[in-house]
């Protein structure tokens, strides 16, 4: 049986018909040109204080600012994928600076200035058996 995949969040990347790569989905001020993802549900931009937010596609790929490695599951219940992981900041050419799981089979490919591309993946299974998908990025 095919299991269900479902985002872990909503509105967080787009869904291609077929033949496209998902992208990020961001917010950018029409007003001050600055860009925030995830995306705001509410069009105020914090910067200039207007409503001049849209969405827009972000970059599918960018490089690796910063990076750790974790070696044991964390405390608490916010993450709930494999372990060992890794996670930190890649920055976007549209210039934005984001917060992302990385995806590599070798953890030595993660390097600072290393360039990523976007993937779409399983994080973990939920108790009624849905694959809970996640955005990550894995080096190029
Ligand atoms: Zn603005």
């Amino acid at each position: 049986m095919e299991k269900n995949r479902i985002p872990i969040k909503e509105g967080l990347w787009t869904t291609p018909a077929s033949g496209e790569e998902p992208q990020l989905i961001g917010s950018k001020c029409k007003a001050c040109g600055e860009l925030f993802f995830p995306r705001k549900e509410k069009g105020w931009c914090i910067h200039c204080q207007q409503e001049t937010l849209e969405d827009v596609r972000l970059s599918r790929r960018g490089k690796i600012v910063s990076f750790s490695v974790v070696m044991q599951q964390p405390g608490g219940d916010f993450y709930k994928g494999p372990v060992p992981y890794a996670y930190g900041c890649v920055d976007l050419p549209d210039g934005i600076r984001i917060e992302s799981l990385f995806t590599t089979d070798d953890f030595n490919e993660l390097k600072v200035g290393r360039d990523v591309e976007l993937r779409i993946e399983k994080l973990y299974e939920d108790d009624e058996g849905n694959e809970v998908l996640t955005f990550k990025f894995t080096p190029i």
